[in-house]
C-alpha cells in the first residue's frame, strides 16, 4: 500500500531535490527493497504505540536480547500503524511501483547561423521577437503574464544565461530583475561592467509554475529561439548560470561541479559554467567560487576588476 506524503512533506522534498540540482547532482537512484527483510518485517508482532527515538532504541534492544529481530521497532509508527489508517489515493509522483520513466533526452544546439553586422543585431533581435509572438508552443503559456524574451546590448561581449523567469521577471517581463537579479547586478558590477552593457536570457522564456525547472519538452521547444538570439548577438563570452543553463547550452547533462572552473569552446563563443544567484542567495558560501568562475569570464575579456573606494 502506497502511503501519501502530506504537502509540506513533498514540498520539504522537492526543495532537497532543487538544492542538489543546483549543486549540479541531477541523477538519483532508487535502490530494490530485500524481499526478505520485508517478509521479516512482515512477521514481526506490532509495537504498542509510536514511542519517541530514544525508547523505540531501548525497545529494539530489548528485543535484540530475546532473538527476534531489531528492525520494525526502529522503524517504529512508519511500518507499525499506517496498514490501520484510511487509504489516501497515492500521488503518481512518489507511486511505490511506478515504472521510473526513460529520462528524456536535451535536444543537441543546432547549426551556428551567418554573422549578423552589429548595425543590425537590435534589428534580427526584433525579428525573433516577433516570430515568437504570443507563443503557446508549450504549456508554460498557460500561466504566463509576460514573455520574457532578453534584455541588455545586442552587440554584448559577455551574455548571461539562466533558467527561466520568476515571478518579478513575469510581472515586469525583464530577466532577472528580483533577488537573484541583484545578486547577479553585483556580480557585473564586480566584473567592473553595467548591466547595459551585458545581455541577459533565460532557457525559457514563460515563468514555470512555481519557478520549477523546465520539463525536457518546455527546454528543448523554448532553447532553440535562445540560440538564434545568441547566434546573433555573437558573445565572445557566455555565463551559464546553474545546471539548467549549462545542460541546455552544451546539449548534455552533466554535473555541474564538473563544468565549472574551466572555459569550453561553444559555438565560436567562451563558455563558463557557475553557480545561479538563487543557489548563492541560499548558500553565500559558494560566492567565493562563482567569483572564481567569473575572473575566468574577465581574463577572457580582458577586464581588471575595478579598483575599490
Ligand atoms: N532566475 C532565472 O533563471 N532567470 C531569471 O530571469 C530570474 C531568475
Amino acid at each position: 500500500m502506497a502511503r501519501q506524503l502530506d504537502t509540506s512533506t513533498q514540498e520539504a522534498l522537492l526543495a532537497r531535490v532543487r538544492f542538489y540540482r543546483d549543486l549540479g547532482l541531477t541523477e538519483f537512484y532508487r535502490r530494490p527493497v530485500d524481499p526478505t527483510l520485508l517478509a521479516q518485517l512482515a512477521a514481526m508482532p506490532e509495537t504498542a504505540g509510536a514511542p519517541g527515538l530514544a525508547s523505540e532504541t531501548r525497545e529494539a534492544n530489548t528485543q535484540q536480547t530475546v532473538g527476534a529481530p531489531s528492525i520494525r521497532p526502529l522503524l517504529g509508527e512508519w511500518v507499525g500503524s499506517h496498514e490501520s489508517q484510511p487509504e489516501t489515493p497515492p500521488s503518481p509522483f512518489f507511486q511505490e511501483d511506478a515504472p521510473i520513466p526513460p529520462r528524456k533526452p536535451i535536444q543537441a544546439p543546432p547549426q551556428v547561423a551567418a554573422a549578423v553586422p552589429p548595425a543590425e543585431r537590435a534589428a534580427a533581435l526584433q525579428l525573433i521577437r516577433d516570430e515568437i509572438g504570443d507563443c503557446t508552443r508549450c504549456a508554460l503559456h498557460k500561466g504566463r503574464n509576460k514573455l520574457v524574451f532578453g534584455d541588455g546590448d545586442p552587440a554584448a561581449r559577455l551574455l548571461f544565461v539562466g533558467e527561466g523567469p520568476g515571478a518579478d521577471e513575469d510581472a515586469q517581463g525583464l530577466p532577472f530583475v528580483g533577488k537573484a537579479g541583484q545578486l547577479l547586478n553585483n556580480m557585473i558590477s564586480a566584473m567592473g561592467l553595467r548591466r547595459e552593457q551585458v545581455y541577459i536570457a533565460n532557457v525559457v522564456k514563460c515563468r514555470p509554475p512555481g519557478n520549477r525547472t523546465p520539463e525536457p519538452e518546455e527546454g528543448n521547444t523554448c532553447s532553440p529561439f535562445l540560440f538564434r538570439q545568441i547566434d546573433v548577438i555573437r558573445p565572445q563570452v557566455i555565463v551559464a548560470l546553474g545546471a539548467t543553463a549549462a545542460t541546455y547550452l552544451l546539449g548534455l547533462r552533466q554535473p555541474l561541479a564538473g563544468l565549472r572552473g574551466r572555459v569550453h569552446a561553444w559555438r565560436g563563443a567562451q563558455l563558463i559554467v557557475t553557480y545561479h544567484p538563487a543557489y548563492l542567495l541560499r548558500d553565500p558560501r559558494q560566492k567565493k567560487e562563482a567569483w572564481v568562475d567569473l575572473q575566468i569570464a574577465m581574463k577572457e575579456l580582458g577586464l581588471k576588476p575595478p579598483a575599490k573606494g
